[in-house]
């Protein structure tokens, strides 16, 4: 078997005082995602989308919250890491699809820079990595703009 799929779920608070950071872009909003590392919840559902296609241990398992080293990091830095660890055990992605959940801010002027920012950290193009964005029709956290959340689907192959 030389192909693999796995699969990314997350979700982060929007908060006051917190910058809003998708797919390794800033965005301006008047809120902004809460969490240890930069909270980028794309880059989270992605990293564990490689993660779990390659067998290998969920994205807090690899990168532990308790450890100060992630405080504040760059998400795009754990993807990248979990693409070297993918590539020890022989496999390359294939391509990825990816859907964020976000009521607001309108997110298609970035979902271009998202992709771009995604493959290089993952050392693929830019074509290779599909984003879509929802919103929630006003309900639920994202609907409420209480929450962003960000599913993906990765395939991977061995050489
Ligand atoms: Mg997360």
């Amino acid at each position: 078997m030389n192909e693999r799929i796995g699969l990314g779920w997350d979700l982060h608070r929007l908060e006051e005082g917190c910058r809003l950071i998708l797919g390794g872009v800033e965005i301006p909003f008047e809120k902004g995602l809460l969490g240890h590392s930069d909270a980028d919840v794309l880059a989270h559902a992605v990293t564990d989308a490689l993660l779990g296609a390659c067998g290998l241990p969920d994205i807090g398992e690899c990168f532990p919250d308790t450890d100060p080293t992630y405080e504040g990091a760059d998400s795009l830095i754990l993807l990248s890491r979990a693409a070297e660890m993918a590539e020890k055990k022989g496999y390359r992605p294939v391509n990825c699809d990816c859907v964020i959940v976000c009521q607001k801010p309108k997110l298609a002027p970035y979902k271009r820079e998202m992709a771009l920012r995604l493959s290089t950290a993952l050392g693929i193009t830019p074509e290779q990595i599909n984003i879509k964005a929802k919103t929630a029709e006003g309900l639920g956290p994202e609907g409420e703009s209480l929450a962003v959340s960000a599913q993906a689907v990765m395939l991977v192959t061995k050489s």
